[in-house]
């Protein structure tokens, strides 16, 4: 009782301070947290904030809380939505309705019209995926108290009108990491220095370029969010960028546009960003970038993948201080990146009023974003009606493109080499919203006989820009500032039919066929062909083999493969002891492959190799964490091995080690401990380098990815050149190669390690090293003629006839040179094979 009296008394002492909270006893998150959100030096851990949204939710009728799950670490993820009671209270309505808008296929314009006098506009404002972009983590509680606490007019008017779904971090597990780190070394010298490890578990920065491949948890969760339950027409997603260029970055995004895009959703986007800059600027908020640096070319980030399906994806990018530590800057420390703003302290189109430089702090970053949220907010409450019909129309444009004009379909027949990959593909498109069909029939296509089964996916549909930007090829347009080719802001292209190797064919012409709709989920179950023989064999074709490979050596099932041909078997299959027909088969079916039992007993068996260890250094590494994503997904058991234990030797039970892309003088000298504590300082050193070389001397297997390249290089002594290096040490405009995210084509030369793969192996390739070596064997080779698959290259006569995959002896054992992006942002099913391989023979 006593307790409760005080609490009361304490409110009531703070009201009479705060004017703001006349209103009634709804907690700020002062009152929470025992901070402001925006002051220095203070921030907010992920029980902190969830416990400040679930105070709100019992103390406002305005504010529900929903949990969609848990993040990969495990912690709570939640939105909270946030309207007036009565819509909270009526929400399944309001859902149905904004449903019924977002496919024109079910509503007629008429019915458009009056759906959304009835309906209120959804949309989605999502904060710190990026968890050291920690300001909006701590804006969504000052802007879910403002809304929940406010009785003006203009909040009435927004909670009336909008239901606003609030995601405070799409990253849960980061922001623990961020705080902990932070709050550590606050007053040290490491004072929001950079973190040894990625913020993400598996993705680190990377898990804003998940948004179509859907591989993270988190991406998972909101994807179904905001594209099968909610369907936002509008998605703010909001960042922070680096402490010296503008102070914010608001669309129009820069060139290149992707004209997959509908230019009236460009323009809807455009008008009101621009009043959000309008608002900023009357405020005497200075510094604002618009129509610079981030490109509207890019699929994957939680701005882009929106805008595919007709909603307005918003980006913006404030300026960052030391976390929550402020930072002084002059005018002589604004430096721009080029990309459309050329001088910080000058008045130019894209940055009409330069900022002066002074102190920048986690409050400004606040302050700028609350002005964005009010304008955005006020402006679609204002015109909920215009905004839902718009929202309406753009899905009903794209319906119209996919009957009126080519391509009309894309068609993905049966016959495949790997069927669980195909189905993978498939459940990409769903997943991200897009319907799929199956023919009941069979048909033709452009002159081609598809037969019945063949999957259909009919481009009439709301979400075609979606899908066709994922399986058409692309051509990136060359676009030179000063002479040099500029960088897309990401990737050239990400055409998933050729990074996972799958089949796919784009038909110019209707397809008329009887179809049924495919659910998701869908599953073909594998078969073993043969009699119960002594070894059950795998051909190699399907990447799920090495699921079935690596549970049957888990379970003491001895695993074998042949160096050389022995008809009918071809080296490199893989024989398995059958020691239970019942359990393999059981596997086989499960896992979607097709295996088969020997005819005949193999000679000269060689046992499959064991575990790989995965070098994880205190410099973040992204392809390091996707690695360990797509090792665990295809149940590969492996080690990770920090500086320590390579320095030790300590290798026991790996037959490979694997060296993420990075430079050899950072695996071996790390980082310096000026810049991080000393326990994280340092790299393997030389004794590092010596045991590698033991490793390898005596049987091990090396496997370099990308820069991690110029490690064998330098330090093994072996006669391979990085035929691009002096290239690439030429200023910008001297430069001829450019592959900046593109697809190439390669030859396989038919080593071992291609096993079950096809002749012609398209590889995603990121100006990786490629390689020309008087020892060892390319296992891949760029053709005689230009490789372009999608994307774009320059400079392709640096690359002709040379190879992005070498195969160097070393001792007893030998070194895999990956000059290419194999894991690719868990995207690449198509070339996973090549580096399975190499850890098996
Ligand atoms: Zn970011």
């Amino acid at each position: 009782m006593m307790k409760k009296a005080m609490r009361i008394s304490t409110l009531f002492s703070f009201s009479l301070l705060l004017p703001i909270l006349v209103f009634g006893a709804i907690p700020s998150p002062k009152q929470v947290l025992g901070f402001e959100p925006g002051e220095d030096f203070k921030l907010a851990s992920w029980d902190e904030i969830l416990k400040y949204f679930d105070v709100l939710q019992s103390s406002s009728e305005n504010v529900k809380v929903i949990e969609l799950g848990k993040s990969t670490l495990g912690r709570k993820f939640i939105m909270a939505l946030i309207s007036s009671k009565e819509n909270i209270e009526n929400i399944d309505q309001i859902r149905k309705i904004q449903k019924k808008l977002h496919d024109p296929r079910t509503t007629s314009p008429e019915e458009a019209k009056e759906l959304v006098k009835k309906g209120k506009a959804i949309i989605a404002f999502t904060c710190s995926i990026h968890s050291t972009e920690i300001a909006s983590s701590l804006f969504s509680m000052r802007l879910a108290y403002w809304l929940a606490s406010s009785n003006s007019p203009e909040v009435k008017e927004i909670l009336e009108n909008i239901v606003l779904i609030l995601v405070p971090s799409l990253n849960p597990d980061g922001i623990d990491m961020v705080v902990d780190w932070y709050r550590k070394y606050l007053n040290t010298p490491y004072e929001a220095s950079q973190m040894p490890w990625l913020y993400h578990y598996y993705a680190g920065h990377d898990n804003n370029r998940d948004w179509f491949m859907v591989a993270l948890k988190e991406t998972e969760i909101m994807t179904k969010v905001y594209y099968h339950e909610w369907f936002p027409l509008l998605i703010w997603d909001i960042h922070q960028m680096g402490q010296n260029g503008p102070r914010l970055f608001l669309p129009p995004y820069y060139d290149p546009i992707n004209p997959n895009i509908d230019p009236l959703l460009w323009r809807e986007l455009n008008l009101l960003c621009s009043e959000a800059v309008l608002e900023l600027t009357k405020a005497g908020k200075k510094g604002v970038a618009t129509n610079a640096i981030f490109d509207g070319w890019y699929n994957s980030a939680n701005r882009s993948a929106p805008l595919r399906h007709n909603a307005i994806g918003i980006l913006s990018e404030a300026a960052s201080a030391n976390l929550a530590s402020p930072v002084f800057l002059r005018p002589q420390n604004l430096s721009s990146r080029g990309r459309g703003i050329y001088d910080l302290n000058l008045t130019q189109s894209s940055y009409l009023e330069p900022w002066e430089g002074g102190w920048w702090r986690i409050g400004d970053i606040i302050e700028y974003e609350e002005i964005v949220a009010k304008t955005f907010l006020k402006r679609i409450a204002r015109e909920k009606e215009r905004y839902m019909l718009n929202y309406y129309e753009f899905a009903r444009r794209q319906i119209e493109k996919g009957k009126n004009e080519p391509p009309y379909a894309y068609l993905i027949p049966l016959e495949q080499r790997d069927i669980p990959t195909t189905l993978k593909l498939i459940d990409v498109i769903q997943k991200g919203g897009g319907e799929v069909w199956r023919a009941k029939k069979s048909f033709k296509a452009e002159g081609v006989n598809f037969p019945e089964g063949t999957f259909i996916i009919p481009l009439s549909q709301p979400y075609r820009a979606f899908i066709k930007d994922l399986l058409e090829v692309k051509v990136y347009p060359e676009r030179r500032v000063g002479g040099a080719l500029e960088y897309p802001y990401d990737e050239a292209t990400w055409t998933l039919p050729l990074q996972m190797g799958v089949k796919v064919f784009e038909s110019n012409q209707p397809i008329n066929v009887e179809m049924e709709i495919l659910p998701h989920g869908f599953k073909i179950k594998g078969k073993v062909t043969g009699k119960p023989s002594s070894y059950l064999t795998l051909s190699g074709r399907s990447n799920n083999e090495i699921i079935l490979l690596m549970r049957s050596i888990k379970n003491n099932f001895k695993a074998y493969y042949i160096k050389e041909n022995q008809p009918p078997y071809k080296k490199g299959t893989i024989f398995i002891e059958n020691r239970d027909p019942k359990t393999l088969t059981k596997w086989v079916e499960e896992l979607g492959i097709s295996a088969s039992w020997a005819e005949k007993n193999p000679k000269d068996l060689i046992p499959v190799k064991g575990k790989p260890g995965l070098y994880k250094p205190f410099i973040p590494n992204m392809d390091e964490g996707w690695t360990r994503l797509v090792f665990e997904n295809f149940e590969i058991p492996y080690e990770s091995l920090n500086n320590s234990k390579i320095r030790a030797g300590d290798f026991k039970n790996l037959t490979s080690i694997i060296l993420p892309p990075m430079n050899a003088k950072s695996i071996i000298e790390g980082r310096s401990s000026q810049d991080v504590p000393p326990e994280y300082s340092g790299g393997i050193g030389m004794e590092g380098v010596s045991n590698l070389k033991e490793f390898v001397r005596n049987g091990g297997t090396l496997i370099t990815m990308g820069s991690s390249s110029e490690f064998p290089i330098e330090y093994f002594g072996i006669k391979v050149t990085n035929v691009l290096k002096e290239d690439r040490e030429k200023p910008p405009e001297k430069r001829e190669f450019f592959a900046p995210g593109s697809i190439l084509l390669t030859d396989s030369t038919g080593s071992i390690i291609t096993f079950g793969l096809p002749d012609e192996i398209p590889i995603f390739y990121n100006e990786e090293p490629v390689f020309d070596s008087k020892e060892g064997n390319a296992v891949l080779k760029f053709p005689d003629f230009n490789p372009i698959l999608s994307g774009i290259l320059r400079g392709e006569s640096l690359i002709k006839g040379k190879s992005p995959l070498l195969e160097v002896p070393y001792g007893k054992g030998k070194i895999f040179m990956f000059g290419f992006d194999v894991i690719h942002r868990a995207q690449a099913h198509g070339t996973f094979r090549l580096l399975f391989n190499a850890l098996i023979y």
